[in-house]
């Protein structure tokens, strides 16, 4: 059906490409095209065996859109899908748009030296999408991703209005490790050492790094400790879920990794301001990341599940109703599937989900959307079929 341009080759991408490759009639065509091309070659030689769908490789610098342009160019792809780190969303949707190229992202645009992410910035290219007659669907992994379709498909099916939404990102896969983290530490740990915040009646509510903590019995997992943290996909619900009160987000940590990262914060590693090495001027956090185990390698050693999914309160017919929609993953099941953990798993997974709901025309409107903003149905129905079964549960415990 169509040719696929994928940027970035790390945790996520493996998992994206296997399951573009396990779904050849869709996927005709991918090109890998990374900083590193050595391993987009590995992953090709280790897939095209066994797919049909016919792969290339290149190497690009998508901090340049030049390069990305030319890259494009060259490939005429029918969409790009992002998969490096929201650092380079603008300059691959600048290339997109000067190509007139859809465009697919699992994480919104930060800036490498504020640490702070927000929509706005990718949210300023609607017109121009628009009017070059392309889509940017941003946010297509689990959450964001996977959560925001939950949220929509609550809304369509189970609702008159929601007023109240807390997602709950549980990962009870231990690797092993002392500390470690399960996607780019850099990213991850960029994400929890920021304050929290949580959307109230129409405003931001800020609150300390990890200050907000509760106890949740996770379906298939049990009861563990989860703290509450700002998360992106909480910006768009605000704006596309009308009626809504309150959204929170909240994720669970281990005490050891929180034990780690506090001992890591208190002598400065976390920090992303650049200080002088040996005449070098370095990001403590990026040495840190050096330093750490490579996410790519916690696979074979993680053993658990995961559970992620949205608890609902709102109205139906005039009566208050409670819902939560939820998946469940194995690691050790999605090693054995795709050699990948099952975080990359949930957001690799959807990430190909979002690419073929474009490229098959299901999705099809001009302009930057969020996920929730599309009929969640077709992508709910993928989600079942490429593996990733959700759960309805009526009348759930409640997080206080
Ligand atoms: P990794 O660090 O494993 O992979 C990133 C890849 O991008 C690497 O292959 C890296 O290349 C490549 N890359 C980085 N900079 C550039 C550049 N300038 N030009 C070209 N390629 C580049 O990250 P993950 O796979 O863990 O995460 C990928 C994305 O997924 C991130 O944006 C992350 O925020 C997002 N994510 C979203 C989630 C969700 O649920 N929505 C959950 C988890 C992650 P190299 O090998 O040279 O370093």
């Amino acid at each position: 059906m169509g040719k696929v341009l994928i940027i970035g080759c790390g945790g996520v991408a493996s998992v994206a490409i296997h399951k573009c490759c396990q779904n050849s009639d869709v996927f005709e065509e991918i090109c890998i095209a990374s900083r590193t091309v050595s391993k987009c070659e590995a992953l090709k030689e280790k897939l095209q065996p066994t797919t049909k769908t016919k792969i290339t490789t290149a190497q690009v610098d998508a901090d340049h859109v030049d390069e990305l342009i030319a890259l494009i160019k060259k490939e005429q792809p029918d969409l790009v899908l992002n998969l490096a780190l929201p650092y380079q969303d603008l300059t691959i949707m600048d290339a997109c748009l000067a190509t007139g190229v859809h465009y697919v992202d699992t994480a919104n645009y930060e800036p490498e030296d504020t640490a702070k992410f927000e929509y706005k910035w990718q949210w300023a290219y609607r017109e121009r999408f628009e009017k070059a007659g392309i889509t940017a669907l941003l946010g297509s992994g689990f959450d964001p991703g996977v959560t925001s379709v939950f949220s929509a498909y609550a809304l369509k099916h189970y609702f008159d209005e929601i007023n109240y939404i807390d997602i709950l990102d549980c990962n009870a896969g231990d690797h092993g490790y002392p500390f470690a983290t399960n996607f780019n530490p850099e990213i991850n740990i960029r994400e929890v050492s920021a304050k929290g915040s949580y959307w109230e009646n129409g405003h931001w509510v800020e609150t300390e790094p990890m200050e907000i903590k509760r106890v949740y019995n996770f379906p298939e997992i049990g009861e563990k400790d989860m703290y509450l943290l700002h998360h992106e996909e909480i910006e768009s619900l605000a704006l596309n879920i009308p009626g809504i009160k309150r959204i929170r987000f909240f994720m669970t940590f281990g005490e050891s990794y929180l034990t780690h990262l506090k001992c890591l914060e208190n002598v400065g590693m976390t920090s992303i301001e650049p200080i002088m090495y040996e005449g070098k001027e370095i990001i403590p956090l990026q040495f840190l990341k050096a330093v750490l185990p490579d996410p790519s390698s916690l696979g074979p050693r993680t053993k658990g599940k995961t559970n992620i999914g949205c608890i609902f309160i709102g109205k139906k017919d005039g009566k208050e109703k409670k819902l939560y929609i939820y998946n469940v993953c194995d690691h050790e099941s999605c090693y054995k599937e795709v050699g990948s953990q099952a975080v990359a798993y949930t957001t690799g997974v959807p990430a190909m989900i979002g690419a073929m709901m474009l490229l098959t025309g299901t999705w099809k409107k001009a302009g930057v959307y969020n996920i929730e903003e599309f009929d969640p149905d077709p992508f709910m129905e993928a989600l079942n079929k490429w593996g990733l079964p959700w759960v309805v549960e009526e009348n759930p415990t409640l997080v206080d």
